[in-house]
């Protein structure tokens, strides 16, 4: 029919655009690395770009609350048990595979085998992170005492260190901002006083905050209240159709900007090519490092995704990634999973065709805590960081590793570089050195886009696979839904 036609038209005009915009965008940033911008020139060139995540940053919060609560408030608490126990079972299946991914894979090419190329900046200290820690703080995100401030701030862990001995104390707060002269300070201070007599040294963890969206304990109270007002009946009605109708606005404006994504990814790119440092400066190893983590992230996301998809639904993986694509690209430009969230909607929704009441659920969440490119980069960067410092890991290591790996995949936000962050709790968990995570900030902002692309996809997957596996229940509830119809004339 036509409107089929007209359909399938701007469909793949938009799959064209986007797809322009990047090569454009490549094309641009080359053209301009010669003239050497400064940094302000840079900024004030990409702007467009930027303009285009504060776009999707901004729907963001509403839709991820709307969604989850309309999503979980439609569904009868049988067919949300059973949905959310097969998306949990996804997530933490396909992010121990591609931890293993990982692991193999580093383990064969060894990018850190030989004299490490650059020696690290002295003072690049980082604050000290124990694993326990991070996994509390997890877990206490997971519970925001304010949901106000939920939308702009995280709970995180600080130290405190103190210094006793017999006349003085001195104590001093290991602190985001002041922590490179707080521990140089600290440090003398306490030779200086070791010298002069015992001391007694005390570091405890105290609270603190970082600056950042606790999207994990946004999805968990959104869980919750759709659950409640899913429950509540006639009672609730006016609360599901008040998030019903906001998530559906919220939609409409998604379907709005979309229209300027081409032009943002553009500007996104180009402006990060223009940006980059020379590529011939990276080190060999760091070469290789690179190397085994994209040779990782493409198994795992072409490959092993994609198998797992038609293993379970029996359905052509490559052509529900192609329904993808532009929120594959918008992960790319982007770096942010949460960012490409409100575009990763839209791609399932409109173009696959996944149940809204799918998306709606498993989509917030995943975008959230289901990061299998991540996982794969904090395990690769771990081994390779040992490697580097030619420590040999032994089997109970590597399950540390794997372990902390997926935690610090589930605890980074969706953000640029969260897991650059998050990588210090599985370099401390094996007893490496944290400041070395300087080794590899050099390629990170690339390897960032590449691994959040792969979230990306294994969120989108993850709705597909879910949608095949509840299609029972939703079934069973479109029959309920008709049959109180019915009823009900
Ligand atoms: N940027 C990634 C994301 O948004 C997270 C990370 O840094 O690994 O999915």
């Amino acid at each position: 029919s036509k409107a089929s036609v007209k359909g399938f038209l701007k469909r793949n005009l938009f799959v064209l655009f986007t797809i322009a915009a990047v090569a454009l965008g490549i094309i641009l940033g080359f053209a301009l690395r010669p003239y050497n911008l400064s940094l302000r020139e840079i900024k004030y060139f990409s702007f467009p770009g930027e303009l285009l995540m504060r776009m999707l940053k901004m729907l963001v919060l509403p839709l991820i609350v709307s969604s989850l609560i309309t999503g979980i408030s439609s569904l009868d608490s049988k067919a949300s048990g059973k949905m959310g126990l097969h998306a949990v079972v996804y997530y933490m299946v396909t992010t121990l595979i591609a931890v293993f991914i990982g692991i193999v894979i580093v383990v064969i090419i060894q990018p850190g085998k030989g004299n490490r190329d650059s020696p690290v900046a002295n003072g690049g200290n980082i604050e000290p992170v124990q694993a326990t820690d991070a996994f509390l703080d997890l877990i206490r995100n997971m519970f925001p005492p304010n949901l106000v401030e939920a939308c702009f701030k995280q709970y995180k862990t600080v130290y405190k260190k103190t210094v006793h001995t017999r006349n003085v104390t001195v104590t001093l707060n290991l602190t985001d901002s002041l922590n490179v002269t707080d521990s140089a300070l600290s440090m003398n201070l306490s030779t200086v006083l070791h010298t002069i007599q015992e001391t007694v040294e005390e570091v405890v963890p105290v609270s603190g905050s970082s600056s950042g969206v606790n999207a994990l304990g946004l999805v968990v109270f959104s869980m919750c209240f759709g659950l409640v007002i899913g429950n509540m009946k006639q009672q609730g009605q006016a609360l599901r159709e008040f998030f019903d109708c906001l998530n559906e606005a919220i939609m409409r404006l998604v379907a709005i900007i979309i229209w300027y994504a081409p032009v943002g990814i553009l500007f996104l790119i180009a402006g990060k090519i223009v940006e980059m440092k020379d590529l011939a400066e990276v080190g060999s190893q760091l070469g290789m490092y690179t190397v085994s983590v994209i040779v990782g992230l493409l198994i795992h996301g072409l490959f092993v995704l994609p198998m797992l998809y038609f293993l379970v639904t029996r359905k052509n993986p490559y052509s529900f990634i192609g329904g993808l694509l532009q929120a594959l690209i918008t992960a790319l430009g982007t770096s942010s999973s949460s960012a490409t969230l409100p575009i990763t909607f839209r791609c399932l929704e409109e173009n696959n065709h996944v149940d809204k009441r799918v998306t709606r659920f498993v989509l917030p969440v995943g975008a959230t805590i289901n990061m299998d490119g991540t996982a794969l980069y904090e395990a690769v960067a771990a081994i390779f960081i040992a490697q580097v410092n030619g420590m040999e890991l032994n089997f109970g290591q590597i399950l540390t590793i794997s372990i902390t790996a997926t935690a610090a995949s589930i605890g980074a936000a969706g953000i640029p570089q969260a897991g650059l962050v998050t990588m210090v709790i599985v370099l401390t968990s094996v007893g490496l050195p944290t400041e070395d995570i300087t080794l590899i900030i050099a390629v990170d902002w690339f390897l960032d886009r590449l691994r959040t692309t792969t979230n990306v996809l294994g969120d989108s997957l993850g709705a597909g696979i879910v949608e095949h596996l509840s299609r029972k229940e939703l079934q069973n509830q479109d029959a309920e839904v008709r049959n109180s119809v019915i009823e009900e004339n």
